[in-house]
């Protein structure tokens, strides 16, 4: 069955949004790394890659569903900050536009009764409960280390340990 044409550009612009974010998470990479802490770049440079990937589940769903791939083009990411905690806070606020356009295309294809989207979409409402928290435990382990040096320092050393695949 077709895809809707509201559906149509509404996964196309999630390919873009995906793409987006990966933008932004590099952007948060090299500001990181700028800062001497390579553990928490390395972290941020993962996370870009899986937004890559997350882009080319919708982008290879298109092409599946017999629709053509139209790509936006990507916002400036933001790249300068107060603090640590302010980038992992920018993360935060990012996950949570793309939490509501996920939420977005599950009310779209429900009301369209497009059933073949739902375990695509099934996927990405679980990772993104999974983003948040991962995320959110990392702002709240920084707010914990405050202004301490060595926390920061130990923080940094645990997301470098982060391989390809898991989240934290
Ligand atoms: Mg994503």
């Amino acid at each position: 069955m077709a895809l809707t044409p509201e559906l149509e550009a509404a996964f196309n612009d999630q390919v873009t949004l995906e793409l987006a974010s990966a933008h932004q998470y590099l952007a948060l990479s090299a500001w990181l790394e700028g800062e001497g802490l390579p553990g928490m770049a390395h972290w941020m440079r993962l996370q870009a890659g899986e937004e890559n990937e997350h882009a080319m589940k919708f982008y290879r769903f298109l092409l599946d569903r017999g629709v053509g791939v139209v790509l936006g083009p990507l916002p400036q990411p933001t790249s300068e900050f107060d603090s640590v905690v302010d980038v992992f806070r920018a993360s935060l606020a990012a996950e949570h536009r793309v939490t509501a356009a996920i939420n977005n295309l599950y009310a779209m294809a429900t009301d369209a009764r497009d059933f073949a989207s739902f375990p695509l979409l099934d996927w990405f409402v679980d990772e993104q409960v999974e983003e948040e928290a991962t995320v959110q435990q990392i702002i709240d382990d920084l707010e914990r280390t405050a202004d301490n040096g060595h926390g920061l320092l130990m923080l940094d050393r645990e997301l470098g340990g982060r391989s390809a695949g898991e989240d934290d």
